[in-house]
């Protein structure tokens, strides 16, 4: 294995190190300002003696791309990525310095501790750990460990994996690739299952346009276009796609069915999988009721913006509206228009595509990637269910996907449905324990899958 069971708390120790630096290196984005962080994590790796390639994709932006070099390699390398932007915060509403990186009772605390510096400081102590062993003659690699840090994930610009892929395809070329996306749910005190993120939904943006001749508003008109994009956006919300069970989300729901603490719906979830028309329908009904679970068993549709007007007595020639239409893997985004537009029939209602999202094909279950993260998870803690999972939010792993990478999303801390709704909110904070977790677990797999047993 990576390492010997007794140095874990030291290693843990020097994570929280790292992190409260990462923390203290403010990032948001906007600007990003990414490069102040690079420059940090590549004075440790090379201190390290870890090779490294530092870019600068746009002005103080920055991709940073770490190599450990199997001597024989005998398969592509593996791909360990983490985001080094962050989202803004409202200072007012946080009891502590968002930007301070201060351990308070057992926690980290600030902004990026759960997305996504604490599993860039969890990468980074992997590689670094590795590199001592190595450096010592204590293990051999089969393959190259890559970590990649990116910027501007938090704003789905075109300067993070999307630009390493088009400018330094050599440098992330790879096997299989870690990255954030996935979950491990603590219920009860204890972590319940972990969802490997396999899959992802599309993002897409329809922009929902009604138009009338307008006029002065003592003069009620039939054509009036606010009354027309009401009449469409009300029967869109009524409606309700398809429910797709793909096979990612068969094995998630047959996974969680496992382990799922409420009796309903354990019960709907063997329903859902069960192969029988009649019970699988029964059971995406009672599922359905959960909006989570509903959104991740067919394309979802969300109005976001709406305009229209600008004076009380004018009636207006205009009124708008966007949807946020997530799509399942492989479903056409032009269809689901296309159902929307034959729904509203309405001449007066024009449907537009403003934004189409990256599909991609998901990432086999049956993987060597796959087998390496749960049996990590398993030598940890034997009770996990770790299941496949199809995630409603889109991330930059869909790139790496459509690229041929098989890549996993998984956030490796056991977090609590409340840490976890901090992320990107006030006092986001990581359990210390967990990243003690998380360094276990990402050893874990880079062990299984690029040091030779023996
Ligand atoms: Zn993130």
């Amino acid at each position: 294995m990576l390492l010997p069971p007794s140095d874990w708390n030291g290693l843990r120790d020097e994570v929280v190190g790292h992190l409260t630096r990462l923390i203290q290196i403010d990032t948001t984005n906007p600007p990003g300002n990414e490069m102040a962080l690079a420059r940090y994590l590549d004075r440790v790796l090379h201190t390290a003696g870890i090779e490294t390639q530092l870019f600068e994709p746009a002005a103080d932006r920055a991709a940073l791309v770490a190599r450990l070099r199997a001597a024989h390699p005998v398969s592509p390398p593996v791909l360990l990525l983490a985001h080094m932007d962050v989202v803004g915060v409202a200072r007012e509403a946080w009891t502590t310095d968002p930007f301070g990186g201060d351990v308070i009772d057992g926690y980290v605390y600030g902004r990026g501790a759960i997305d996504d510096k604490g599993m860039l400081a969890v990468n980074l102590m992997t590689l670094v750990a590795l590199q001592r062993r190595l450096s010592a003659g204590q293990l051999r690699l089969t393959r190259d460990v890559v970590l990649v840090a990116t910027s501007d994930e938090e704003a789905g610009g075109t300067i993070g994996t999307e630009w390493l892929i088009e400018n330094q395809p050599a440098l992330v070329s790879a096997e299989f690739a870690l990255n954030e996306g996935g979950r491990i749910r603590v219920a009860n005190g204890k972590p319940l299952y972990a969802a490997i993120q396999c899959a992802e939904k599309v993002s897409n943006v329809v922009t929902v346009r009604a138009t009338g001749p307008g006029g002065h508003a003592s003069v009620p008109l039939p054509g009036n276009p606010v009354a027309h994009l009401a009449r469409a956006i009300s029967l869109i919300s009524e409606h309700r796609e398809p429910v797709v069970l793909l096979p990612t989300t068969r094995e998630f729901f047959a996974g969680l069915s496992m382990v799922w603490p409420n009796a309903a719906e354990r019960a709907a979830m063997t329903d859902l999988v069960s192969g029988d028309a009649a019970r699988q329908a029964q059971g995406a009904r009672t599922l359905s009721g959960t909006p989570l679970f509903d959104a991740t068993l067919r394309t979802g549709i969300s109005p976001t913006i709406l305009e229209a007007g600008v004076r009380h007595n004018v009636i207006p020639t205009e009124a708008c509206a966007m949807l946020s239409v997530r799509t399942l893997p492989g479903e056409s985004i032009d269809d689901v228009v296309d159902r929307l537009a034959g729904l509203v029939g309405d001449p007066a209602v024009h449907f537009e595509i403003s934004h189409r999202g990256h599909d991609a094909p998901p990432s086999p279950s049956t993987s060597a990637a796959f087998a390496a993260l749960r049996d990590s998870l398993h030598e940890i803690d034997p009770s996990i269910a770790a299941v496949p999972y199809l995630s409603t939010g889109a991330t930059e792993s869909a790139f790496l996907r459509r690229w041929g990478v098989p890549t996993y999303g998984i956030l490796p801390f056991p977090l609590t449905m409340d840490d976890e709704s901090r992320m990107h909110g006030h006092d986001e904070r990581v359990p210390v324990e967990a990243l003690g977790f998380a360094l276990r677990l990402v050893g874990g797999f880079v062990a299984r899958l690029a040091v030779h047993a023996g």
